[in-house]
């Protein structure tokens, strides 16, 4: 199988409100952040982006879930998945 055309998660995120909003408090009882920003979500706001173990994501339909390098899927916010690439997001898992 050829190697995906990884992005790279770091190049969206902003770590000074990643530390800020990791500060936040949690959505009722759901304890998702979004992936690039920290900000605590409400579930029915998720889109999800696949990443890797070294923190770049995998191409939305790059569906090798055995993949070793894979760390499953991670929320993205509605302000922040206009920072990621369409092919990169999945609308549901
Ligand atoms: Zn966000």
């Amino acid at each position: 199988m050829e190697a995906p055309v990884m992005f790279d998660l770091a190049s969206v995120q902003n770590h000074k409100s990643w530390e800020r909003n990791g500060q936040l408090p949690t959505v009722g009882n759901n304890d998702q952040h979004c992936l690039v920003c920290n900000r605590p979500m409400k579930d029915e706001d998720n889109t999800w982006a696949h990443m890797s173990v070294m923190g770049e994501l995998f191409p939305a339909d790059y569906d090798n879930w055995e993949d070793p390098d894979s760390q499953g899927c991670f929320p993205v916010g509605n302000s922040c998945k206009k920072k990621i690439p369409a092919a990169y997001l999945l609308k549901s898992l």
